[in-house]
């Protein structure tokens, strides 16, 4: 088969938050009781949260959110979609700036989801401030089937991977967490809810109200969506990183133009060759649960075959790349790897928005 035959259309991953709808006006910015900086570690939202430290916002106030897409942050949990290094560097940029990291997760995460069978969709859980994990129980909905991979668009009532292991854990985290329940209607709860969307990144993003009204937004509890970088090039993103010098996550290291999930439904043949020569066992995981619930995530071909049109030429030829995939795949970013004394752009700058992103 040959490479100029198909014809893919390559998305990134899209929501309908905002779409077309005008933007609000944000409260001054001292008037928010909590900003909440939702991160996978990508470079848009490390730039949100450098940006609020120096607009001057209050690193009490400022909460990094972040949701695990494997479930648990444990030992035990099956490595499935993300890129292992994730939660550590959230929690190192965290102790890098002295800020509290929230973690929260769907049981099983997207994996669980996938192979439900004849079941409510899974628990969500969260961390609440003593350490203790916070179960959410789900007792609303229909017993019901998944055992298919998310659809590759931009609706998301079929690519239900970002509903079920973002969006709507973040949600019921924040409507359910005691610390964000103390409002009332005379005098409510201000909260900001930061996420890094950019325009550049694709047409629909283009369309995306800058601040809006949450999905959490209630009577006793202004919750505001603020997207601050909407209008950044990706060239503002990385200068906001050297200036503060840190370190970018591991997957912009070694030529990923994007972060999110390790293994995105929306790679693109370049980034599952490179899944599959970083991370055989990952990719053959992957391969396995297509070949399991015989249905690939490409309706076009299976993931062997998608890796197969891709080629490695945008791997760095750097002596360091051994270290950054071991640094990838792995859990042990600290604080004192994230400073870094000499800033360099990273491989997958300026790669475009393919194959996916948060
Ligand atoms: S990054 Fe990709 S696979 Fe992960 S939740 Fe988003 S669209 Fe789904």
């Amino acid at each position: 088969m040959h490479m100029q035959q198909l014809a893919f259309e390559w998305e990134i991953e899209e929501d309908a938050r905002g779409l077309g709808r005008p933007s609000i006006d944000l409260l001054p910015l001292d008037q928010y009781h909590k900003v909440l900086v939702s991160s996978s570690g990508g470079k848009d939202s490390v730039a949100c949260l450098l940006h609020l430290l120096e607009l001057g916002v209050p690193r009490e106030k400022i909460e990094l959110w972040h949701q695990c897409v494997d479930g648990a942050p444990t030992q035990e949990r099956v490595e499935f979609l993300d890129w292992p290094v994730s939660e550590s560097y959230v929690q190192a940029l965290g102790d890098a700036f002295d800020l509290p990291v929230r973690y929260q997760w769907r049981d099983g995460g997207i994996r669980g989801e996938l192979l439900r069978k004849d079941s409510l969709t899974g628990d969500v859980y969260y961390v609440d401030d003593d350490g203790k994990m916070v179960q959410l129980p789900t007792t609303k909905g229909k017993l019901s089937t998944r055992r298919k991979w998310p659809a590759m668009s931009a609706d998301l009532s079929v690519r239900w991977c970002s509903a079920s292991a973002k969006i709507d854990v973040f949600k019921r985290a924040l409507n359910n967490h005691p610390a964000f329940q103390i409002g009332t209607k005379d005098q409510p709860q201000n909260i900001l809810v930061v996420t890094g969307e950019r325009r550049e990144e694709s047409s629909a993003r283009a369309r995306y109200a800058e601040a809006e009204d949450h999905a959490c937004h209630t009577r006793a509890r202004n919750v505001h969506a603020w997207r601050p970088v909407i209008d950044w090039p990706e060239r503002r993103v990385w200068e906001i990183l050297e200036r503060h010098r840190i370190l970018p996550h591991p997957a912009y290291l070694v030529g990923f133009g994007r972060t999110s999930c390790l293994g995105c439904i929306f790679s693109t043949p370049d980034l599952w060759a490179m899944i599959r020569e970083f991370a055989p066992a990952r990719f053959e995981r992957l391969v396995q649960m297509e070949r399991q619930l015989d249905h690939t995530i490409d309706a076009k071909m299976d993931l062997t075959a998608k890796a197969n049109l891709g080629s490695l030429k945008r791997v760095p030829n750097d002596v360091r790349l051994g270290r950054w995939i071991e640094t990838a795949m792995s859990r042990n970013v600290t604080k004192q790897d994230l400073i870094v004394s000499r800033w360099e752009l990273p491989a997958g700058a300026f790669r475009g928005a393919a194959g996916g992103s948060m």
